[in-house]
C-alpha cells in the first residue's frame, strides 16, 4: 500500500486495526484522545469511552479473557486510575492478546505532573514496548499484541506528546482478521483468590525470564553501529529521535523498542563495544539505572535533564561541551517563538457564569476544583477555587479541607467544583461520602453536557455513545438524588442566569451541611449550541458605558480596553451569551442582534 502521513494516535489505530483488535475502550486525555477516535472509524472493532480509564481497561480485559484481541488507551495519570486492574492482570495474563497504551506528557503540556509510566511495567511485571515514530506505532503495536499472547502478558505501550501527535509516514499493512482465541473457565488463572496469586506470581517471574531472554534477540530491540565507535548512545522512544538529530551517523546506538523486561546481554554486548556510553532518556533515569546495574559506566542524567520534555537543542547544549564524535549535525535555525497565549475559557462559556456567580460571593466561600475545562476558571480575574489535584478529587478532598476550615474558625463554605465528565469519572464516591458524612460542602456539577476539555468526548451522560448508537443517557441529578439527599439541598440552574445561579449558591452558603448545585448548559462550541448562537453578539454603547471595567471582571475574551474605551469588537468571539450584559451596572452593553 502507499504511504500515508499519520500522526502515532493514528497510526496506533491502524496497527490495532491490523491487528485484529476487536474491543477497545478508553478514556479521553490529551496525548492519548485520538487513539480511540480514529479506531471506532474501522470496521469490526468495538470502540467505547469507560467512564473513567480503571473501567476502560476493565472493559478490556474482560474482552481479552473471553478470547478477543483488545486495548485500552488513557494518558499517564489516566494509569494510576487503572493501575489496580493492570497490576492484578500482570498476575493473571491473558487469553486474547491485551494491550495497554499509555500516552505520558514530558513537559506537562495538558497535565498536572510528567510522571514516567516506564516505571509501572516493573511494577505490574508487565512487558512493555516503546515506539519512537508513526510507523513504530503501526508495527509495534501489531508486534504487541502477538508478544502479549505469546507469553500471556498484558503489554504496556508506551507513547509520549510528541510521539502521539508528530506525523510521519506510515506504509498500510494487510489487516489480520479479528479472530476470536477459544475462551475456557480458568479460574486458576484469572480467579486471583489469594491461593491462586500466589501461584501466579512464581509463574511470572518465570515469565519475565524468559521475556528477557527473548528481549535479546528480539527485532524491536537492535544496535545501529555508526562510522565510530567512539561514542555509543542507549536510547528509546522520542529521545531516539533526538539523539539521532543531534549526533548522526557518526555515533552507534542501542534503540530499544522492548523496554521491559530490559535486554541485559544486548546491553552488555553494546556496552562493551563503545569507548563512550551516552544513555539519552526522557524523564526518569529508567534505561540508566538498569545500565549502572550491571556494571557499567555511563553518562546519562549528569548531562541529559530529569524534568521537562527533550528535543535536539537541549541536547546539543548538554553535549557538545563532551568531545563529540564525527558526523555530529549542526544546530538548525532557530525557530521564530509563538508568542504566549494563556488559555482562557471561551467566549460565551457557560462555566463562566458560574464563576462570576461565584466570585460575589468570595468572602463566604472558598472554592476546591478539578480537572477540565473549569480548571481555567483559577486564573485571574475569575480566581474560583484555590487548589486542583487530580481527576475527582474535588468533592472527596472538599471533605477534609472544610473540617479543617471549621477547627480553625473559618467559617466559609467550601465550593467543590468539578464537571459532568468528571463526575462519572471519579467524583460520585465523593459526592456519597460527602452527602454520607454531612460535609460541610457544596458540591458543584458544571453539567456542559459533554467531554470538553479534550474536544467533545461522549459521556454516559450524552445520548449517543463513541460509535454513533443511541444510548441511555445517565441523568446527573437522578444520581445525586440516589445518595438520599433530600430535594431541598439540591438545585439545577443555567449559569448565564446570574441572579439564579447567585441565588442558589447564597441558599448553600446558609445551609449547614452538604448541599449540590447543578450548573447546566452546554458547552457553547458544540455543534447544534454554536449554530443557535450563530449571528449574535452584543456591543457597548459609548454613550452609557461609564468606564467602572465591571465587564473586564469576568474574563471574556471578546471584551476588551481599547484605546480607552471597552469594547466588543470580534464578529467571531462573541456569542450574544449576554453575561456582560448582566454584569454592567449602568445598562450599557446591550444585545447587537445579527446584522453585523
Ligand atoms: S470548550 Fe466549552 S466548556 Fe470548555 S471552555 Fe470552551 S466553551 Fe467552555
Ligand atoms: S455577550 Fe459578553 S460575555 Fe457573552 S461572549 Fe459576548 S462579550 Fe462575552
Ligand atoms: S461594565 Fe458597563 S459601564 Fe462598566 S466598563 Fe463595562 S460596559 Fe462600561
Amino acid at each position: 500500500m502507499k504511504p500515508v502521513l499519520l500522526s502515532g494516535d493514528e497510526a496506533v489505530a491502524r496497527g490495532a486495526f491490523e491487528a485484529g483488535c476487536a474491543v477497545a475502550a478508553a478514556y479521553p486525555g490529551t496525548p492519548s484522545t485520538e487513539i480511540l477516535e480514529n479506531l471506532a472509524r474501522y470496521e469490526n472493532v468495538w470502540c467505547q469511552w469507560g467512564s473513567n480509564e480503571k473501567v476502560a481497561l476493565e472493559i478490556a480485559l474482560g474482552a481479552s479473557i473471553g478470547g478477543a484481541r483488545a486495548l485500552a488507551a488513557m494518558k499517564h495519570v489516566g494509569l494510576n486510575v487503572a493501575a489496580d486492574p493492570l497490576l492484578s492482570m500482570g498476575y493473571a495474563g491473558v487469553n486474547g492478546g491485551l494491550v495497554v497504551v499509555s500516552a505520558d506528557d514530558p513537559g506537562c503540556h495538558s497535565s498536572q505532573n510528567e510522571q514516567d509510566n516506564r516505571l509501572y511495567a516493573p511494577l505490574a511485571k508487565v512487558a512493555m514496548v516503546e515506539p519512537s515514530d508513526s510507523e513504530e506505532c503501526r508495527t509495534y503495536i501489531r508486534a504487541a499484541f502477538d508478544l502479549s499472547e505469546a507469553f500471556d502478558t498484558p503489554v504496556l505501550f508506551r507513547m509520549t506528546t510528541r510521539v502521539c501527535h508528530s506525523k510521519s509516514l506510515v506504509v498500510p499493512g494487510v489487516p489480520r482478521d479479528p479472530a476470536m482465541k477459544p475462551y475456557v473457565r480458568n479460574t486458576g488463572k484469572f480467579a486471583l483468590l489469594p491461593t491462586v496469586a500466589r501461584v501466579r506470581h512464581r509463574l511470572v517471574e518465570e515469565k519475565l525470564l524468559a521475556l528477557e531472554e527473548y528481549a535479546n534477540t528480539s527485532p524491536l530491540n537492535r544496535i545501529e553501529w555508526g562510522a565510530s565507535r567512539e561514542v555509543g548512545i542507549i536510547t528509546s522512544g522520542i529521545a531516539y529521535q533526538h539523539a539521532r538529530e543531534v549526533f548522526g551517523d557518526g555515533a552507534s546506538y542501542l534503540k530499544l523498542g522492548l523496554t521491559f523486561p530490559l535486554p541485559s546481554k544486548l546491553i552488555r554486548t553494546f556496552a562493551r563495544s563503545v569507548s563512550r556510553l551516552y544513555v539519552i532518556e526522557e524523564g526518569e533515569p529508567y534505561l540508566e539505572t538498569k545500565v549502572r546495574l550491571l556494571g557499567f559506566d555511563c553518562i546519562g542524567k549528569e548531562l541529559v535533564p530529569l524534568c521537562g520534555e527533550l528535543d535536539a537543542g537541549i541536547l546539543r547544549a548538554a553535549f557538545l561541551p563532551q568531545p563529540s564524535p564525527a558526523g555530529q549535525k549542526e544546530d538548525a535555525p532557530a525557530l521564530p517563538v509563538a508568542p504566549p497565549r494563556p488559555p482562557v475559557l471561551c467566549a460565551g462559556c457557560p462555566h463562566r457564569g458560574f464563576y462570576a456567580a461565584l466570585g460575589r460571593r468570595k468572602k463566604s466561600v472558598v472554592g476546591v476544583g478539578d480537572i477540565g475545562c473549569y480548571g481555567l476558571g483559577v486564573n485571574p480575574p475569575l480566581e474560583g477555587f484555590d487548589y486542583s489535584i487530580c481527576m475527582g478529587s474535588s468533592f472527596s478532598s472538599a471533605i477534609g479541607f472544610s473540617r479543617a476550615l471549621a477547627q480553625r474558625g473559618d467559617a466559609r463554605k467550601v465550593f467543590a467544583i468539578l464537571g459532568d465528565s468528571t463526575f462519572f469519572h471519579s467524583g460520585i464516591p465523593g459526592l456519597v461520602d460527602a452527602v454520607h458524612l454531612g460535609a460541610n460542602v457544596c458540591c458543584c456539577i458544571l453539567d456542559n453536557r459533554i467531554t470538553a476539555m479534550t474536544g467533545h468526548q461522549e459521556t454516559p451522560g450524552t445520548a449517543r455513545d463513541l460509535m454513533g448508537n443511541e444510548v441511555v443517557p445517565v441523568d446527573v441529578v437522578a444520581l445525586v438524588k440516589a445518595t438520599g439527599l433530600p430535594e431541598e439541598r439540591i438545585r439545577v440552574v443555567d449559569p448565564l442566569d446570574l441572579a439564579a445561579t447567585g441565588a442558589a449558591m447564597d441558599e448553600a452558603i446558609a445551609a449547614q451541611g452538604p448541599f449540590v448545585i447543578v450548573s447546566r448548559r452546554p458547552c457553547v462550541l458544540l455543534k447544534d449550541v454554536a449554530k443557535s448562537f450563530e449571528g449574535q453578539w452584543c456591543e457597548v454603547d459609548q454613550e452609557l458605558c461609564r468606564q467602572c471595567r465591571q465587564c473586564l471582571k469576568i474574563g471574556c475574551p471578546a471584551i476588551a480596553s481599547k484605546e480607552g474605551r471597552i469594547v466588543i469588537d470580534d464578529p467571531v468571539l462573541c456569542t450574544g451569551c449576554g453575561l456582560c450584559m448582566q454584569v454592567c451596572p449602568f445598562g450599557a452593553i446591550r444585545k447587537g442582534g445579527s446584522a453585523r
